[in-house]
């Protein structure tokens, strides 16, 4: 297997439902895959490599910056709304700022996350 393919099937942040194997020529969706050399189900393997992320990437990524963003979208609320009066989009601005920002945090890691290597993991 070539070194794109073999990056793009073992790095769990690159989306790959099917797969055409070129070693092979085999054509099946991933799970129907197992590493040649270990014998390891293409899925688990993706699963299990997950823990070798950095730490942030792999917050940002797998979503729960949105659990934090929701977080201090309301605290920022309970906070603002003793000194702003009668501003009823106060919780919708509070909430829009952070969930605005975790969205750019979700989004400009996608492609730094596609980037890890996690071929020696195998
Ligand atoms: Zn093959």
């Amino acid at each position: 297997m070539t070194g794109d393919n073999f990056h793009m099937l073992s790095n769990p942040y690159i989306g790959v439902a099917w797969f055409h194997c070129p070693s092979c020529n085999a054509k099946d969706f991933i799970s129907g895959f197992e590493w040649a050399d270990t014998g390891e189900d293409v899925v688990a393997f993706r699963r299990r490599v997950r823990k070798y992320t950095p730490k942030l990437l792999r917050f940002f990524r797998e979503g729960y910056v949105f659990w934090l963003a929701i977080a201090l979208g309301v605290l920022t609320w309970l906070i603002a709304r003793e000194f702003v009066q009668g501003d009823r989009l106060l919780f919708l601005k509070c909430m829009g700022g952070w969930i605005g920002a975790a969205l750019a945090a979700f989004l400009v890691s996608e492609p730094l996350a596609a980037r890890i290597d996690y071929r020696d993991h195998t």
